[in-house]
């Protein structure tokens, strides 16, 4: 039976560190226990907010409702062909333990992902992404629960609706679903993606004699997981010593002719062109170059070594967070003429508070 704690401290629930109560929290270990959750829920009229790793939320202050923490278990091999190896991982599964998992299955087409924090069931929520591969790229299908209903729903990757960091769960599917699992297909041989220089230039120090790697030794998925690893470690503050929900904004998409007119004020802008004639921007370097790296104000800072990281080092409270997060979108807005939006989701939403 789910054990329903009311006034639940989420400091240590929010890799932000933020502290925050919830009126009800459960931990769900079963489909069943889903269900008690939401009839609780329904009977008290209360939201609901799924949590998982907490990696990718803000909280503005304390949530009005019941939040139910996801710790559904479980990794499955359902299906397999000659070059392909289809994996279910229920939702609440770390997912970089289960990154680690696949490797070790010999199951490839995650590496790139390696060590980005938080759970199974929110990869898809996001359409978590790094290194050029986006969760999108291995995700056939998804189960989940309708919260109104509390029936089973099945979700294909095409009515996932997947994009840049975003998904249908961030529009019409909006607080509707509980993600029970996550069906991947795999490959059974490394398609290793290396475009990244940063990946690129890490695999190459590793060589002997500073010789390109792929000329002397295949490259293993194991390698480029380890060498991602290595990466974000240099890169990433750990949230267990500093507090943060990394990216702290998406990288803005301005269209081609903006984007002209910005490459002629800011030569060394950095760019990415897409394949529909749109530009995604690196927000990290509008950030940078507006010269909030490193900046403190109060209980949080903006990382030194990543401008696109803020930290809440003095554990403070979200409305830190965020009034640190408007400033720099204002002052992106005004040096670019470029809308920053923010990465990670709020709670409660602006205007409930
Ligand atoms: C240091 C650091 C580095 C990061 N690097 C990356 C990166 O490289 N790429 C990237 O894309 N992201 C990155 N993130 C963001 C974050 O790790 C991902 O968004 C991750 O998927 C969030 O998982 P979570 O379990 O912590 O989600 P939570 O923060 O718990 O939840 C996020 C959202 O998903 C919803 N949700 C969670 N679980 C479920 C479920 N089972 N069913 C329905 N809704 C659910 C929540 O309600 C909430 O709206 C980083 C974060 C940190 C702290």
């Amino acid at each position: 039976m789910a054990l329903f704690l009311p006034e639940f401290d989420l400091q240590r629930l929010n890799t932000l560190a933020i502290p925050a109560r919830a009126q009800f929290y459960v931990a769900v270990t079963s489909s069943e226990e889903v269900l008690e959750a939401l009839s609780f829920a329904a009977e008290r009229q209360l939201p609901v907010l799924p949590l998982g790793g907490g990696s990718n939320i803000v909280l503005a202050g304390d949530y009005p409702g019941l939040v139910m923490h996801i710790k559904l278990h479980g990794i499955e091999l359902v299906d397999e062909d000659e070059t392909s190896v289809w994996v279910r991982a229920a939702a609440g599964e770390n997912w970089h333990k289960f990154v680690q998992h696949c490797l070790v299955m010999g199951c490839y087409g995650l590496e790139n992902l390696s060590l980005i924090p938080g759970s199974v069931g929110a990869a898809p929520i996001q359409n978590i992404g790094a290194y050029g591969v986006e969760v999108k790229d291995r995700v056939t299908e998804l189960s989940a629960i309708d919260i109104r209903s509390g029936l089973p729903v099945t979700f294909t990757a095409e009515s996932c609706n997947f994009a840049y960091r975003d998904s249908v769960f961030k529009h019409s599917a909006q607080d509707r679903y509980i993600i029970t699992s996550v069906t991947f297909k795999l490959d059974r041989a490394a398609n290793l993606v290396l475009e990244y220089p940063s990946l690129r230039q890490r695999l190459q120090l590793a060589a002997p004699k500073n010789s390109d790697i792929a000329d002397v030794t295949p490259i293993t998925p194991e390698q480029v997981a380890a060498a991602v690893i290595a990466v974000r470690q240099e890169k990433l503050p750990n949230p267990v010593d500093t507090p943060n929900a990394g990216s702290f904004f998406k990288n803005p998409i301005v269209d081609a002719a903006q984007f002209a007119r910005l490459r002629k004020r800011f030569a060394d802008i950095i760019a990415y062109p897409q394949a529909d004639g749109t530009v995604k921007l690196a927000a990290g370097w509008l950030i940078d170059r507006a010269g909030w790296r490193g900046y403190r104000d109060g209980d949080v800072v903006v990382h030194a070594e990543q401008a696109l990281v803020i930290t809440n080092p003095g554990r403070g409270a979200g409305a830190n967070v965020l009034a640190l997060a408007d400033k720099i979108t204002q002052s992106v807005q005004e040096r670019y003429g470029v809308r920053l939006e923010l990465e990670p989701r709020v709670y409660p939403e602006m205007g409930s508070v």
